[in-house]
């Protein structure tokens, strides 16, 4: 039966990765990989992680399994760190559990929906990111766009988003990104979150939000403040929370997904279907990321180095957003790049065309991916005029 398969294209962006691993110019530039790097360009083990790690070598007494909604101190942190203190904490109105990912979060959350409502259609921003359509179309649900990001003036279609969500009914899902939106980097300001959080409640849709970057936009409370007044306001919703990034994770595959219900009743019997749904997935989750995690945030000490450290990735970041405009200023660039210090976390869409983008890549060895979308901290001291010259050219035609 294998002989019928047809091959599956791969992703573009691991596409782009090899190209780039194989190019021998010593100039090459990576603004294609969704990876948080330093000054030198690597993605370095975080203090705060070699610290629990240890810890955890010390400490750890068995390898027994750990049970589906995984390590109960984890998820009670992760929902800490989004909800702060709560009322939908505080009323146990919220059930969690972790999960290998935040693409684990999402796709346990797919099936969750699937099983409250068979017929939910999942609406996500236009754009996103690309593996959201997948992995609500694998458990069977449709996926539809809303009007998010506006290429003509690379800032949001707030009216349009909100007069297309106006038309959402009761029993589908908002997808909502918290904050860094993948890939535009353009996100909800406070009073835009109070608007959609208004309209969920007024025509009872069910957002779920996700949050891959907290931390990486202007900090991990001011990251979280659109979700917290979300749960003011509406009673149920969902949430994906990724350790990915603001702990520098990635390979280990930790993340969350919580359920808030209208009432502590309604959330023991939501508890019960995601273990269910967990169970039917993978089981239970791998270990030892949460465990990382719960003993950073046990810690005082251990929170203030990680709290240091994520406050080194996003100035940086941050940082360089201002350091391409005055390159790029430097350089005799006249067309406007400023939305791009509007923006926040990782990605920004340069609005560069296909042939300029082919162009950096063969002439510069400068890779990013086909719609513009760069990874900011790819760039660094030894190669920001390298790049700023080279858009120059290339926007010079
Ligand atoms: N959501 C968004 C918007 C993302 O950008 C990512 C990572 N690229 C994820 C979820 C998943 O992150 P991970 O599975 O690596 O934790």
């Amino acid at each position: 039966m294998f002989s019928h398969l047809q091959p599956t294209p791969i992703d573009p962006i691991l596409g782009l990765m090899a190209a780039y691993k194989e190019d021998p110019n010593p100039l090459k530039v990576d603004l294609g990989v969704g990876v948080y790097k330093d000054e030198q360009g690597h993605t370095a083990v975080l203090d705060c992680v070699k610290k629990a790690e240890a810890l955890r070598l010390k400490n750890e007494d068995s390898k027994t399994y750990i049970g589906m909604a995984g390590d109960l101190s984890f998820n009670s942190h992760i929902e800490k760190l989004a909800f702060g203190q709560h009322k939908v904490l505080l009323s146990g109105r919220v059930t969690t559990a972790h999960t290998p990912g935040g693409t684990g979060a999402l796709r346990v959350a797919a099936e969750f929906i699937k099983k409250a409502n068979p017929d939910a259609t999942v609406w996500v921003t236009n754009p996103t990111w690309a593996n959201h359509i997948s992995l609500f179309q694998a458990a069977g649900l449709t996926v539809k766009e809303y009007a998010y990001y506006d290429w003509e003036t690379k800032g949001l279609k707030f009216d349009a988003m909100m007069t297309e969500l106006a038309q959402v009914p009761a029993g589908d899902v908002v997808l909502v990104h918290a904050c860094c939106h993948n890939p535009s980097g353009m996100d909800l300001n406070f009073e835009q979150w109070k608007q959609f959080a208004h309209l969920a409640k007024d025509k009872g849709f069910t957002p779920l939000v996700d949050m891959a970057y907290q931390g990486f936009g202007l900090g991990l409370e001011e990251d979280s403040q659109g979700l917290r007044y979300l749960a003011d306001q509406v009673d149920e919703m969902l949430l994906c929370s990724s350790c990915s990034k603001n702990f520098g994770l990635y390979r280990e595959r930790i993340g969350a997904v919580s359920i808030v219900t209208a009432d502590s009743k309604t959330t023991d019997i939501a508890k019960s279907v995601l273990l269910a749904v967990v169970r039917s997935i993978y089981s239970m989750p791998p270990a030892h990321g949460a465990i990382i995690v719960s003993h950073i945030l046990d810690s005082q000490e251990l929170t203030a180095l990680w709290h240091q450290e994520l406050a080194v990735m996003r100035n940086r970041i941050n940082d360089y957003r201002q350091l391409i405009i005055d390159k790029f200023a430097a350089e005799g660039i006249t067309q406007d790049f400023s939305f791009i210090t509007k923006q926040h976390g990782m990605f920004s869409f340069l609005g560069i065309n296909k042939e300029q983008i082919e162009r950096l890549r063969k002439e510069f060895s400068i890779y990013m991916v086909g719609s513009s979308r760069v990874s900011i901290s790819g760039l660094n001291h030894s190669n920001i005029d390298y790049f700023a010259n080279a858009m120059a050219q290339v926007l010079k035609g």
